[in-house]
């Protein structure tokens, strides 16, 4: 018996109903249509719905509701799990939604639910605004903040979901609400964190921070020599960091476009969230005297640009397996294993980032949004990019190698948003463990609230019981 999918009058009547483009098997866009950010996520659906309006949205989920069919909601495309896309069911793509509409005198950012980050950085900068965000700009914002949201701003002000105000939903069963500190209050704790469990949010209200349009930031870069000393200096210079200083460490093997050589190294990146300049330079310049970088490219970069520098590493097509865990030591056991799976592996492409935390994000009490586990002081992403199949079984060895590794170390808290797909026979990551007793709990009662049925299951999902 073949899977749910739909028939040739249920995708013709969809047709009729939405103003957006459908496209299905045999259309010549189809396979542009189908395809994701991951290429290992390799999926066939009945239908991709090209919203072109929210009553298109509303039009798409009356369809799976209605002949039963798996729904899965794309925003930029690059959930690493592929939940932007589904087998046999209809994919409602957001793409076309994608308005971002600036208020610059109350500091505010309204960006409809297809938009990627570069939407949103290209409508606030003009205004020497900023709304928190990640560091690739084609990500969509709609997985990012549902998800949480982390970047070069997340210890002055917190994650994406801190900063959301409120968001305009399509529930499962067609209504229009919207969700904030005083109206749904509970789908609005949800939606930070929880991911697209509860609906579709066709558009989320940011507060907006000034920045930019110059910000201090860089790289202080060390050859794999220097990696133990590089390794101690961070423990002791994140340990007094203020909040304007945000820290992302990369152990990888440059691409030949960096003209870095063909040996690993250990990139600090940071981004310094003030004006005041002279302090930025202060606080680089401890760790500078701590463990003096073999190389540096420091100074005032565009944020606009800055947000996009790492773009081209990472293009839709690459294969990828990612896997994130959250950790408080840095002592000599950790930074051995740091540094012998940072020299082990060569392969670009391949490579492991340290978030430093803390600061605004830390401080958000745990029960205010869905997001969990705020007490950690890092977090480890390893993560694999690659063209050719044939590599897949190696590069997933290596992230879950230095995964499995860390394991000992890890305080329990994992980034949904960073976790890949597990094979048949590997353990998936389990929202159970992830949110925690308390808080699962709470999400179970919102899904049943608003999603009885569990519609939006094709995400890191949450059902109903
Ligand atoms: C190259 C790359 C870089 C990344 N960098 C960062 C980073 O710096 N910081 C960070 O925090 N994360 C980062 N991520 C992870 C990213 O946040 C997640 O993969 C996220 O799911 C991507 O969102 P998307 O909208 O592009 O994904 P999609 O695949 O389009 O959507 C993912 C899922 O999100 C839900 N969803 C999306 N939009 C909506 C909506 N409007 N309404 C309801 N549900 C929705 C759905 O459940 C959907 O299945 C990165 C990912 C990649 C691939």
């Amino acid at each position: 018996m073949s899977a749910p999918h739909l028939v040739q009058d249920q995708l013709d009547q969809l047709r009729r109903r939405v103003d957006g483009a459908v496209t299905a098997p045999g259309d010549p866009e189809y396979d542009e249509a189908r395809t994701v950010w991951n290429a290992m996520i390799d999926r066939r659906p009945s239908a991709v719905v090209r919203a072109a309006d929210v009553d298109d949205v509303v039009s798409t989920i009356a369809a799976a509701r209605d002949h039963g069919l798996d729904l899965a909601i794309r925003a930029g495309g690059h959930n690493v799990a592929g939940n932007g896309t589904v087998d046999d069911g209809i994919v409602l793509d957001l793409g076309d939604l994608n308005g971002v509409t600036v208020d610059p005198d109350n500091a505010t950012v309204r960006v409809e639910g297809g938009a990627t980050l570069a939407d949103v950085d290209a409508a606030t900068q003009p205004y020497g605004l900023a709304v928190p965000l990640g560091v690739v700009s084609a990500t969509g914002v709609g997985g990012l903040t549902l998800g949480g949201g982390v970047g070069w701003l997340t210890r002055p002000y917190g994650l994406t979901a801190d900063n959301l105000l409120s968001a305009e939903v399509v529930t499962a069963d067609g209504e229009r609400l919207t969700a904030g500190p005083d109206e749904h209050a509970d789908l609005f704790w949800g939606l930070r964190g929880g991911g697209g469990n509860f609906g579709v949010v066709t558009a989320f209200t940011f507060r907006a921070h000034r920045h930019g349009p110059e910000v201090f930031s860089g790289n202080l870069v060390y050859g794999q020599d220097r990696w133990p000393e590089a390794w101690a200096a961070l423990e002791r210079w994140t340990r007094d960091l203020p909040d304007e200083m945000t820290m992302i460490t990369t152990t990888l093997t440059p691409p030949p476009a960096m003209e870095m050589g063909s040996d690993p190294l250990l990139v600090v990146g940071f981004a310094w969230a003030s004006p005041d300049r002279a302090a930025g330079e202060a606080v680089v310049g401890r760790l500078r005297e701590a463990a003096p970088p073999d190389v540096e490219q420091v100074g005032d970069n565009r944020w606009v640009e800055w947000q996009s520098v790492l773009d081209g590493l990472v293009p839709k097509g690459v294969r990828a397996y990612w896997r994130n865990a959250s950790f408080d030591r840095l002592d000599d056991e950790v930074i051995d294993v740091l540094t012998r799976r940072g020299r082990e592996q060569t392969w670009v492409g391949t490579a492991f980032d340290v978030h430093h935390l803390g600061g605004a994000f830390g401080r958000v009490p745990e029960d205010t949004t869905a997001f969990p586990n705020r007490s950690a002081r890092f977090w480890i992403n390893v993560y694999g990019f690659w063209d050719d199949a044939a590599a897949d079984d190696d590069r997933v060895a290596f992230v879950r190698g230095l995964s499995g590794d860390m394991d000992e170390f890890a305080t329990g808290g994992q980034y949904l948003n960073f976790q890949g797909r597990e094979a048949a026979g590997h353990r998936a990551v389990d929202p159970r463990t992830v949110f925690g007793p308390a808080t699962y709990e709470r999400l179970v009662e919102v899904k049943r609230r608003y999603d009885p049925r569990n519609l939006f299951h094709v995400n890191h999902n949450i059902p109903p019981g």
